[in-house]
């Protein structure tokens, strides 16, 4: 290990924790592919160590007054925001995404948490008078406990912010498992966090793979576990927690259609589906990565967007003008390009090929260049599985019905589009497409920090979608209590199920 390679600690109890598990991996930096940093790999123990100060902490934090508890999240906003390039650098430098690309996952963060701010509105609970004669009811809605979360390489910063400043503004205490492969701004959030005034032990970072997951997802203190990745382990996360009896929601990968009818402004569909597809190397799970050319449009569609890749620079993040970066690692570089080999050996065709694109001076980065695959079947591989890199396909569709029996076949559904000037075309796929996300004329229909972000069927394991009304659902308990107070005359025995008098 050089001195540039410096081991990175846990957070656990308010402070940089060292591991002393033995195991740990490499973090690179995607533009050039040196290692940035050391990131161990937490063991059984260690995660206990970050759940013990969790469950510490969590007693006093949920009864610190709701005011106090707005004013800490208002300060981490202010740090954040004041500190928003400093954060985007770190996921360009681990993630690879270009530097505008890592300024927007970061200005959505801040809105997650200033949607958070809001907590003493969010957590008003309903109030009845005179339910019964002397008898009044009302609701709660109080914190789980100790929440887990574990988050997936492709918004190191971002995707965190789904979940902790609700769970936290709600009165609970957290244990984030961040990627491994880009664990660095995990790390900032803890130490603004505790700038910002959160107590020790309310928010805490594992580092880790596998074992570590394993290790939160069976410990009996952990109560609720927030996950984001891919579909398989989306499943194995949700079926251990549910085991272990623990609330869950784990949200899996995509693959996302953008359907364009023969009506629509093509140059628009065009400009709005290339930044879908490629935008941050299409390692997004809203990325678009099929669209679906309805009628006779196909042959001028695929043209326009054929003419724009010719405009798209490939290279790395912090460089001016780039804006198709590096994927995360030399291995995801790899499986794209042996699934882009897969598209060709079975028939789709090669309309561009970024497989051999190379950057200047950036010789040992994980690049791929934008590729389009035109007359695609649902029975290749390309179609089939998740991409996750720049590559787009484009399938072929009769008409609307066709189109919508297509994307509802797909067994993802995270987020669909329709590109059309027609209100019945658009209205008739927003109520009958099977996803959980729509976007009419918007290629990436990512919801607001004030509605809940979540897909259908094998994007999503478990009933509650992502912040908003439904993440704060999800990081609460909901009680009911119905009171009297009676005069001891009142008093008299009534054997008869309750009824209102
Ligand atoms: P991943 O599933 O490989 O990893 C996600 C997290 O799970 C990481 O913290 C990782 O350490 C951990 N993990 C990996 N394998 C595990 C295992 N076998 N057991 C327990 N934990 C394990 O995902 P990724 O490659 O980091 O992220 C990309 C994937 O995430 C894509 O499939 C993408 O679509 C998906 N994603 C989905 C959403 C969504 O909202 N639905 C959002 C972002 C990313």
């Amino acid at each position: 290990m050089t001195t540039t390679e410096t081991l990175l600690s846990h957070w656990i109890e308010g402070r940089e924790e060292s591991s002393r598990s033995g195991r740990q991996g490499e973090v690179t930096n995607s533009a050039t592919g040196e290692v940035v940093a050391q990131v161990p790999f937490a063991d059984a123990e260690e995660v206990d160590a970050a759940v013990q100060a969790a469950v510490v902490a969590a007693p006093e934090w949920e009864s610190t007054s709701l005011s106090k508890r707005t004013a800490i999240m208002f300060a981490f906003r202010e740090l954040l925001h004041a500190r928003r390039d400093e954060m985007a650098r770190i996921v360009t430098t681990e993630h690879g995404k270009v530097t505008g690309d890592a300024q927007g996952e970061v200005q959505r963060e801040l809105e997650l948490v200033e949607f958070a701010c809001g907590l003493p509105q969010l957590l008003k609970g309903d109030h009845s008078w005179q339910v019964s004669r002397g008898i009044d009811s009302f609701s709660l809605r109080q914190p789980v406990g100790v929440v887990a979360g574990i988050t997936p390489f492709n918004f190191p910063s971002m995707v965190p912010g789904w979940m902790f400043p609700l769970a936290l503004a709600a009165g609970n205490t957290f244990v984030l498992k961040p990627s491994e492969q880009d664990p660095s701004a995990s790390m900032m959030l803890a130490e603004l966090l505790a700038e910002a005034g959160v107590p020790e032990g309310v928010f805490n970072v594992v580092h880790g793979d596998r074992e570590a997951v394993d290790a939160l997802l069976s410990h009996p203190r952990v109560n609720a576990v927030s996950f984001v990745g891919s579909t398989p382990v989306a499943k194995h996360i949700y079926e251990t927690a549910i085991s272990h009896g623990k609330r869950a929601q784990a949200l899996g990968g995509a693959k996302n259609h953008a359907v364009v009818m023969p009506d629509a402004d093509l140059d628009f569909a065009a400009d709005q589906i290339v930044a879908g597809a490629y935008g941050s190397s299409g390692q997004r799970c809203m990325a678009v990565s099929v669209a679906v050319a309805v009628g006779d449009t196909g042959d001028e569609f695929v043209g326009k967007l054929n003419d724009r890749l010719d405009q798209l620079v490939v290279g790395a993040g912090d460089q001016p003008g780039s804006e198709v970066g590096p994927l995360i690692s030399a291995a995801a570089r790899d499986r794209v390009k042996s699934l882009v080999d897969a598209g060709v050996d079975e028939g789709a065709e090669l309309i561009r090929d970024g497989r051999e694109v190379t950057v200047d001076g950036y010789e040992g980065g994980f690049y791929i260049g934008p590729c389009l695959f035109d007359h695609v079947g649902t029975e290749m591989r390309v179609y089939r599985e998740e991409i996750f890199g720049p590559v787009l396909v484009v399938v072929r569709a009769n008409d609307l019905d066709q189109a919508i029996e297509l994307v509802n076949a797909n067994p993802w559904g995270n987020g669909a589009a329709i590109f059309t000037r027609d209100g019945n075309a658009a209205r008739a796929f927003q109520l009958t497409v099977s996803a959980g996300m729509v976007g009419i004329n918007v290629p990436i229909p990512v919801p607001m920090s004030y509605y809940s972000f979540g897909g259908w069927k094998a994007s999503l394991f478990g009933d509650v979608h992502m912040h908003g009304p439904e993440g704060l659902r999800f990081y609460t308990r909901g009680k009911v209590v119905t009171s009297r107070w009676p005069e001891s005359a009142d008093a008299k025995i009534d054997l008869a199920f309750p009824t209102a008098t």
